[in-house]
């Protein structure tokens, strides 16, 4: 199948979930996570309307963002998600080149950020990285702890938090994942309550291709799909 193929498969199936949970379909947005994948099957996704990318490493964004950018797309423009580990000395390439950072898990990350949004004159939408599993492996913040970081972050010029994403643990059945969503939307409900100054909560990134469409039912707002789309990952080719 080709990629367009594959990602119009995958569209069927978030309207399938949305349709199951009661959502609208427009409350979903569908990454299409393009690392280590060749600009051409970006490109391939664009006369579908495809707008939302993610990557999961600095120099791959940016590099993908610099040539896209350079050609004629029609509105409206794409929009990259960086939701892999960050750098805090990679943060100056990235802020005035993404559309949300998924991955914020720490105070200083944050304050690197912000100080460079600063610089570029920038807002830089951001998501709290939770490991809700507490997968030893995993980067992101414990759950206990996630208020007490946006609170602090909530103070920072230049960093909006929009929400909470997860990495859910890999697993041959998705069910097995429904509580670890669960638990993600319930922690952002219970933080979107205490009304904190400049922070929204309404959006949820959780879900990949194993088990996207259990987190929407779970309330997902972005799901990140990559080898559903673009076939299996060959890293043996970096
Ligand atoms: C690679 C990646 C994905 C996509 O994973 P697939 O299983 O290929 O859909 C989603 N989220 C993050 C953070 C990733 O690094």
């Amino acid at each position: 199948m080709s990629v367009c193929e594959n990602y119009q498969a995958i569209e069927e199936k978030v309207s399938e979930a949305c349709k199951k949970a009661g959502r609208d379909r427009e409350e979903v947005t569908l990454i299409a996570v393009s690392k280590t994948k060749p600009l051409s099957m970006i490109e391939e996704l664009l006369p579908l309307g495809v707008r939302d990318f993610g990557e999961n490493k600095v120099q791959e964004l940016t590099g993908k963002e610099e040539i896209l950018s350079q050609k004629d797309i029609p509105e409206p423009e794409v929009r990259w998600h960086m939701i892999g580990h960050l750098q805090r000395n990679k943060v100056k390439y990235l802020v005035d080149k993404v559309s949300m950072i998924h991955s914020v898990d720490s105070l200083r990350l944050a304050e690197e950020i912000s100080r460079e949004a600063g610089k570029k004159g920038v807002c830089v939408p951001v998501l709290i990285e939770v490991n809700v599993a507490e997968e030893e492996s995993k980067f992101g913040v414990h759950m206990e702890k996630t208020e007490a970081l946006i609170r602090e972050i909530a103070k920072l010029p230049g960093i909006q938090v929009k929400g909470l994403m997860t990495i859910a643990p890999y697993v041959e059945n998705p069910e097995e994942n429904r509580q670890v969503f669960r638990n993600l939307r319930n922690l952002s409900v219970d933080i979107k309550g205490k009304s904190i100054d400049n922070v929204t909560m309404d959006v949820l990134s959780m879900g990949m291709t194993g088990d996207y469409q259990v987190a929407i039912e779970e309330g997902a707002t972005h799901v990140r799909v990559g080898t559903g789309i673009f076939g299996e990952r060959d890293y043996s080719l970096k």
